[in-house]
């Protein structure tokens, strides 16, 4: 029963198939309640009904290629974050694993902010010395009256954390399209800037 519904098996036969490596393994991290699997549920099209070529791989794996800048990409995401049965293993899983990381908090939610800062310094931690594509998400941006982080301290925390900054609304989908083509422009800089 584990290990159907873990699907890293399928996630690494699909990775070493591309080995072309416009294959990237993006990973969402953060508090419970935040909106991860809402965001991921998105990229998976759960919501449009026509566009579907999106391959789930596993309750908590999903797979999507999308254009960015003309060119393909190709993600597969992980949303098990939360997964109770991995236990902790699941977690020091997902900090080694990701070719990039998606940070989420909420805007209403002060304590899911500080612990954005918290998983930024674990990941640094656990992958020295590398430099890895994060962006840091406020979602349910569309909250407005809830909201206990501003956009200012959300950016400010960004430039501490030296990675990328967007709010997103997973409810009325606002920005997580940019979200995904973001996190591709982030690995492609630092896959062409080691090119060079
Ligand atoms: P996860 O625990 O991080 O995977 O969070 P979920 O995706 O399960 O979302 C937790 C709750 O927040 C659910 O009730 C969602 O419907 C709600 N939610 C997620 N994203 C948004 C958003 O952008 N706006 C609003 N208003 N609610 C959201
Ligand atoms: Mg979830």
């Amino acid at each position: 029963y584990y290990r159907r519904s873990w699907s890293s098996e399928s996630s690494d036969s699909v990775i070493s198939s591309e080995s072309g490596s416009n294959c990237y393994r993006v990973v969402l991290i953060g508090e419970h309640g935040v909106g991860k699997s809402s965001l991921a549920n998105i990229f998976a099209g759960v919501h449009d009904s026509i566009d579907s070529d999106c391959e789930v791989l596993g309750e908590d794996t999903y797979e999507r290629t999308l254009m960015v800048d003309g060119e393909s990409a190709t993600i597969i995401l992980l949303d098990m974050w939360d997964n109770k049965r991995g236990g902790e293993w699941i977690r020091d899983h997902c900090m080694q694993v990701g070719d990039a990381y998606l940070i989420v908090y909420s805007i209403t939610d002060r304590a899911s902010f500080e612990k954005a800062s918290e998983l930024r310094i674990q990941l640094r931690r656990a992958r020295q010395k590398e430099d890895i594509p994060i962006i840091l998400v406020g979602n349910k941006s569309d909250l407005v009256r809830c909201r206990e982080v501003s956009v200012t301290e959300g950016r400010a925390c960004a430039v501490v954390f030296d990675c990328k900054f967007i709010e997103t609304s997973a409810a009325v989908q606002h920005n997580v399209k940019e979200l995904f083509e973001g996190i591709v422009r982030q690995v492609r800089l630092r896959r062409d800037s080691k090119e060079k």
